[in-house]
């Protein structure tokens, strides 16, 4: 079999990976954001729930509870 095949056919599982599994609309400030089908396996192979909130707002609630604990 030739080498290009399975080139291509990582290509396109990572091209898989990243199309848009859902839009969501962020649960704090109402910002539409984008679930990839790689994250929503990630998710999911973690038993974790797809979050409910864009990127910016994950990543400050994140720091709130970090500054919280310490
Ligand atoms: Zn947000």
């Amino acid at each position: 079999m030739p080498k290009t095949n399975l080139t291509s056919e990582i290509d396109a599982r990572k091209h898989q990976d990243d199309a848009v599994r859902e839009r969501r609309n962020c649960k704090d400030c109402g910002t539409c954001f984008i679930i990839t089908i790689g994250e929503a396996n990630w998710y999911e192979s973690r038993g974790l729930k797809i979050p409910a909130r864009c990127p910016a707002c994950r990543k400050k609630r994140r720091a709130m509870a970090r500054n919280e604990k310490s």
